[in-house]
């Protein structure tokens, strides 16, 4: 893909402003590329674009041609996944190991949905006599796609897999400190041949390109992931014109230990669900609840292994990265610098490899135990590689201290009491509950959303297709 367009009515071109934002590698603070810095008339032109292609050929495709569309787009990303991967991670900071993973789960978001884009079905329903009641199941039209920095190739997937099956057009803001896959998913999409119009992306800032997309009343759907603050607003700028929106904005996920749980199992999985990424994760398992009884050892066996956790530039593929900009370094720097302030030292860290350039945004990862529950360590979303421990003394004090933030993401439940996991399942405020396992990010089979300060409307799995469209009521007398 050319460097610095942007892409729209299938056409690559420079953004109507002229100008460019640089590509800054975490590993190292420097610049290996430009994007598109797109405004406001560039998204007017990618609206347009998007309309005719709902007009055209795109707009004309039966869903199973869709779907064939969807399924040669995830066989691309697969062929070219060495080179998705080694950009994706470049491009974000990520572990290359971690690199791939996204690249295969992107390209598994267009997959699940090539399968289901002819089987979504509407109803007959019974009404009076001499009456038939249908229900069709319909694009919105032209959907909105904000899309933040942490997992680029996963989220645009996730986003545009379920909003292309249902038949909408879609533009796409990508964020301006990571997106090069994303840009290399359009290229790709252009090759196997979605028709123009139907994929339009334009790179630039959150508060020009993005602001201009979630305002647009030509925009029918917004979509957005990131920080729930910026989601209030995407949501106040679409309510202007009374567009639908899904929100998505991360958490302070909770994963609950109790006595009785297989540890060896456990402590493995609490330490990768806040290291991987680098703890920049919507789904991060970033708080740990441990019953009394084995506090301790768990304490025990978690400082064990963060102290030899180790964070390096993406190519050395360690257990993190970097963060993914200055601005997210210093962010959780202030983090850690209020809680040694409050009195709060790490019970473990991690280390920053010696070869990590020192321009590079590194935080070494750290273990808090015995974190006060109304601290910000166990509030607030820090989003990088910081672990919050805290003890409970029973079931009842697990639930009201994992219901006790105002996010509700995700949940983990470590028993093995059949009776209290049911119990935990239901109790928790949250969208999504592993027992005895946890996923974060993964699973796209998995209906995916919040409750709470977390957002609202549900993506990824077979939910997301009924988000992604609008349901129509025909009815018919025929006597
Ligand atoms: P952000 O929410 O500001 O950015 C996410 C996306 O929104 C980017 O594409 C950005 O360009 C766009 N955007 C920014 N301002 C906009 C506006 N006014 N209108 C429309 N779009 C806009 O997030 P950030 O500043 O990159 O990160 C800050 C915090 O957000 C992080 O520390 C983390 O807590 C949270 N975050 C969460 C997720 C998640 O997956 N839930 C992802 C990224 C960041």
């Amino acid at each position: 893909m050319p460097e610095a367009q942007v892409l729209i009515g299938g056409e690559w071109r420079p953004p109507l402003g002229g100008e460019s934002l640089p590509v800054i590698d975490p590993s190292d603070g420097g610049a290996f590329g430009a994007l598109a810095r797109g405004t406001a008339e560039d998204v007017d032109a990618a609206v347009d674009a998007a309309h005719a292609a709902l007009e055209g050929p795109w707009g004309r495709m039966t869903a199973a041609e869709r779907g064939r569309l969807l399924a040669r787009l995830s066989a691309a990303i697969l062929e070219d996944g060495d080179s998705l991967a080694a950009l994706e991670a470049r491009d974000t900071g990520k572990p290359l190991a971690q690199g791939r993973a996204d690249i295969v789960a992107a390209a598994r978001y267009f997959e699940f949905y090539a399968g289901a884009a002819d089987k979504v079905h509407g109803q007959t329903l019974p009404y009076q006599a001499g009456m038939t009641v249908l229900t069709l199941r319909e694009p919105h039209g032209v959907t909105g796609h904000i899309v933040p920095w942490n997992y680029p190739a996963q989220i645009a997937g996730r986003s545009i897999g379920a909003a292309l099956a249902m038949g909408n057009a879609v533009v796409v803001k990508p964020a301006e400190d990571a997106c090069l896959s994303i840009l290399r998913i359009g290229q790709l999409a252009l090759e196997v041949g979605f028709p123009a119009g139907a994929i339009n992306l334009v790179t630039g800032l959150g508060e020009e390109a993005g602001a201009a997309l979630a305002g647009h009343p030509g925009i029918d759907h917004v979509s957005f992931t990131g920080s729930p603050e910026t989601g209030s607003r995407v949501a106040a700028a679409a309510a202007g014109h009374h567009c639908p929106v899904t929100l998505e904005l991360g958490g302070k996920s909770p994963q609950i230990v109790f006595a009785d749980a297989d540890l060896d199992d456990a402590v493995p999985v609490l330490t990768k669900a806040i290291v991987q990424n680098g703890g920049q994760t919507c789904s991060a398992g970033s708080r740990v609840l441990v019953e009394r009884p084995v506090y301790d050892e768990v304490v025990g066996r978690l400082s064990e292994r963060f102290a030899g956790l180790e964070a390096g530039p993406w190519d050395a593929d360690l257990d993190c990265g970097p963060m993914i900009s200055e601005t997210q370094r210093d962010r959780i720097e202030n983090y850690l610098a209020r809680a040694a302030g409050d009195g709060l030292r790490p019970a473990a860290q991690g280390r920053i490899a010696a070869n990590a350039a020192p321009g590079g945004y590194f935080v070494a990862p750290q273990l808090f135990v015995d974190v006060p529950p109304d601290h910000p360590l166990a509030q607030e979303e820090v989003f990088g590689p910081v672990l919050a421990v805290l003890p409970f003394r029973d079931e009842a004090e697990a639930v009201k201290l994992a219901n006790g933030t105002d996010y509700g993401l995700v949940a983990g439940v470590w028993t093995r009491d059949g009776g209290r996991q049911m119990r935990l399942a239901r109790a928790l405020r949250s969208g999504q509950v592993f027992v005895n396992n946890y996923g974060a990010g993964g699973g796209v089979e998995l209906p995916f959303g919040g409750v709470k300060k977390s957002g609202y409307g549900r993506e990824k799995g077979f939910e997301a297709l009924y988000g992604f469209s609008v349901l129509k009521t025909v009815v018919l007398q025929h006597g």
